[in-house]
């Protein structure tokens, strides 16, 4: 599932179309990704016009184009933003293409868990300026974080982490990492952890992950997690006893047992 820096990587892959006008606009009408939106408010919103620029936010993508108008794009679970040939046809999955000289622009999710929408006006939309700080804005702060885990006392702090209200653009994970940097257990209490470690360790996994995957899709260091989550059998890069891998609601926590627990007390 595409987290905070796989979201930046693919936006990227759409930079092939900056400042280039659309010249056809391809939509899988009634797919799911779409959520009811028609197909002819897509065409209507982007055929001829230019791709200006590209925001993300956390997980969510939004794309302006001249003379107003913005298309959202949320990647949910595989969902994906390629750059193909002006000639590329689309596929099964390739639910929308945006058509310039230079490239197709394509929206590929083959399980159509992701969301594409359309605001019309020229202002950035009200729901995109409300979004909460991300992780590495200074709107992110410690006491921000403190006064959400004081609400969520009782909440398993793997489950707060992925709250996209509070920490946008953290997935799976990326809130293992940091549960694994701060050597607590997935199943610890909010109530019970350091808001001045979740900060940092949250920030500290954020760039990392931007400086690498977010980059140029490489992986981060052979000291994290990531590299060794993925597999049976992978082994904890900083102690070296053996990794659990255990699935909760449907996604794989993984965790050191040997570690947790040797987390400074909280002071
Ligand atoms: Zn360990």
């Amino acid at each position: 599932m595409p987290e905070l820096a796989e979201v930046e990587w693919y936006s990227r892959e759409w930079d092939a179309g900056l400042g280039r006008r659309v010249t056809a606009v391809r939509v899988h009408e009634g797919a799911r990704v779409f959520r009811g939106l028609e197909a002819g408010v897509l065409v209507a919103g982007m055929e001829g016009r230019a791709l200006e620029g590209v925001r993300r936010h956390g997980k969510q993508l939004l794309f302006g184009f001249g003379g107003g108008g913005w298309l959202s794009v949320h990647l949910g679970m595989t969902g994906e933003l390629r750059a193909e040939r002006p000639d590329f046809e689309g596929g099964k999955h390739d639910h929308l293409v945006l058509v310039t000289a230079d490239a197709a622009l394509v929206f590929r999710d083959p399980r159509m868990f992701g969301r594409v929408g359309w605001d019309g006006w020229e202002a950035l939309p009200e729901w995109w300026l409300g979004l909460p700080p991300e992780v590495l804005s200074r709107g992110f702060t410690v006491a921000r974080v403190g006064e959400f885990l004081g609400r969520r006392r009782g909440t398993p702090l793997k489950a707060l982490l992925l709250e996209q209200a509070m920490f946008p653009g953290v997935g799976n994970w990326m809130a293992d990492e940091v549960v694994w940097r701060m050597r607590v257990s997935p199943g610890v209490l909010a109530g019970e952890v350091d808001p001045v470690a979740v900060h940092r360790e949250v920030r500290a996994v954020a760039r990392g992950a931007m400086r690498t995957i977010g980059r140029d899709w490489s992986d981060p260091p052979a000291t994290w997690l990531f590299r060794h989550r993925w597999k049976d059998g992978g082994r904890c890069p900083r102690c070296g006893g053996e990794l659990v891998r255990e699935e909760l609601r449907g996604r794989t926590a993984c965790h050191c047992p040997a570690c947790a627990g040797k987390a400074a007390a909280k002071g």
